[in-house]
């Protein structure tokens, strides 16, 4: 994720949910038989087009970018109002948790989308593995 979006799969229970393997147009995430196994990702095939962001009914799957000092995490995002490019917010983690201000760089739809919406924020790199989600300030 140097450089460059990779997807991030933190789905822990074994389901019977695939929608991400089947989105995928990389063949980059694999489930398989059963299709209770939990998702492998294969992050060398890995475009971080986002479309497994939108299509994962857990809103289980981000997108990580990592730079020298900055991160980009992306989240899929299900409220209204929107959030709109430039605006500060508060990221948040796992369990909502603040961890501080963070500012939105992008805000779109993928084809995968319905009304799911993928934010992302600007945050530092040290935060890359931890903030998941936002609220507003
Ligand atoms: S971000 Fe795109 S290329 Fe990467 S695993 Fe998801 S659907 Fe596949
Ligand atoms: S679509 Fe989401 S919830 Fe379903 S298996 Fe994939 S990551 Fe897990």
């Amino acid at each position: 994720m140097e450089g460059r979006p990779v997807a991030v799969i933190e789905c822990p229970e074994e389901i019977p949910c695939n929608p991400c393997e089947t989105a995928c147009p990389q063949g980059a995430i694999q489930i398989g038989n059963p299709i209770t196994r939990r998702p492998r990702l294969d992050a060398a095939r890995c475009t971080g087009c986002g479309l497994c962001v939108a299509a994962c009914p857990g809103l289980a799957i981000f997108l990580v970018k990592e730079e020298a000092d900055t991160a980009e995490v992306t989240f899929p995002y299900e409220f209204l109002p929107l959030p709109q490019v430039g605006d500060v917010v508060t990221a948040v983690g796992r369990e909502g948790q603040p961890l501080g201000a963070a500012r939105v760089v992008a805000v779109r739809q993928v084809r995968t989308s319905d009304g799911t919406w993928l934010v992302t924020l600007a945050v530092p790199r040290a935060l890359s593995s931890e903030v998941r989600g936002m609220r507003r300030l």
